[in-house]
């Protein structure tokens, strides 16, 4: 789906035309030119000529989380997932790249690198894709989180012309406090985005509370190492007075030891820095902690007076199914 060229089908038309197509296919959420009431027959027909509202996708679902396969015309494809929570909330992940360039070494995305940046255009059609299918069902996407493939921060102007998008009115009306960046630890992203002064939430995906642990699992440290990164988002955390989500994946007998939990929460000092375990989702490479270690972790963060969750995330269940999206290698 590409917006100019419909901004360009409806140039010759009065103004309030691209208003009323906006409104139709992002609000109404139509499926067919043809259920554009509110426009001239003779301009319904053009438009199912000249552009096409049906994005090339599969449904897989597993359980209470589905994903979306989408093929993009140049037949490179992404993978999206829906995740409802048992109080109406639904959570779209989405993707910011085709693969990733970052190679951690626990992402399966990581593992099959790079293809390219996606569009604004195609991260909206990704909250599209799930606006629809929860229409049928008389829900709406209530929020949405970068966590799917690729790095946001790495496709910085992309991904906030998409929020942009996503925040406005006349389409998915999704503010901005609802919307949750994720990040391996990007500085000039987190110091863009604090200039930006935006309502977005933050998260970096930390993993590790020492260089020397985090240099092997996100190669991502050696260019900006924890202390580099610790201080842009302090600096971050005073500029907008946002709180600010550390995700940490729990992996066995790798970064879940009592002296590794002592660590992080000498890093999380700041009252506004919160940390959310993630259990580690098993790609081959590492095996997920025990429970038991788990607990004792998160007890150690919680002595510390660190504000600490166990996969929730700004109230979201970040389902962990995010860190293994693949479909380029499918
Ligand atoms: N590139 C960004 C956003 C996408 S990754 C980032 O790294 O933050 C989304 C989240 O899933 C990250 O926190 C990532 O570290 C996590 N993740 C990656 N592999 C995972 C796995 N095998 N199990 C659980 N979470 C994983
Ligand atoms: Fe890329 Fe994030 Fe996966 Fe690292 S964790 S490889 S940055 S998607």
């Amino acid at each position: 789906m590409n917006l100019n060229k419909l901004e360009q089908i409806l140039a010759e038309e009065p103004k309030y035309r691209l208003k009323q197509v906006y409104e139709d296919v992002f609000h109404n959420l139509i499926g067919s030119w043809q259920d554009a009431s509110d426009l001239p027959l003779i301009l319904r027909d053009k438009l199912d000529q000249e552009f096409s509202l049906k994005i090339d996708s599969q449904l897989i679902s597993e359980g209470k989380t589905k994903k979306a396969l989408i093929t993009f015309p140049d037949n490179i494809k992404i993978e999206s997932v829906l995740l409802s929570h048992g109080d109406g909330r639904q959570t779209v992940c989405v993707s910011s790249q085709a693969g990733c360039s970052m190679g951690c070494n626990f992402c399966a995305t990581g593992q099959v690198g790079f293809k390219r940046n996606l569009t604004a255009d195609e991260i909206i059609e990704q909250v599209l894709f799930f606006a629809r299918f929860l229409k049928k069902e008389n829900q709406r996407v209530s929020n949405i989180v970068f966590m799917g493939m690729g790095e946001p921060f790495l496709n910085y102007d992309n991904v906030l012309a998409a929020v942009n998008f996503l925040n406005r009115k006349d389409t998915f009306n999704i503010g901005a406090r609802k919307i949750s960046i994720s990040t391996c630890g990007i500085i000039p992203g987190i110091k863009k985005l604090s200039a930006d002064k935006r309502q977005l939430n933050l998260a970096i995906s930390l993993h590790a509370p020492d260089d020397s642990l985090r240099d092997k699992l996100m190669p991502i440290n050696k260019k900006y190492p924890v202390g580099n990164l610790i201080a842009a988002v302090n600096d971050y955390v005073n500029r907008t007075s946002r709180k600010v989500m550390f995700e940490y994946l729990l992996i066995d007998q790798i970064n879940d030891s009592a002296e590794q939990a002592e660590e992080l929460a000498k890093l999380m000092e700041h009252r506004l820095f919160m940390v959310n375990l993630i259990p580690y989702n098993s790609t081959g490479k590492y095996k997920p902690s025990n429970p038991e270690a788990i607990k004792k972790f998160k007890i150690i963060l919680e002595q510390s007076e660190v504000n600490v969750t166990l996969r929730y995330g700004f109230g979201h269940n970040i389902n962990a199914a995010c860190g293994q999206l693949t479909a380029i290698s499918r």
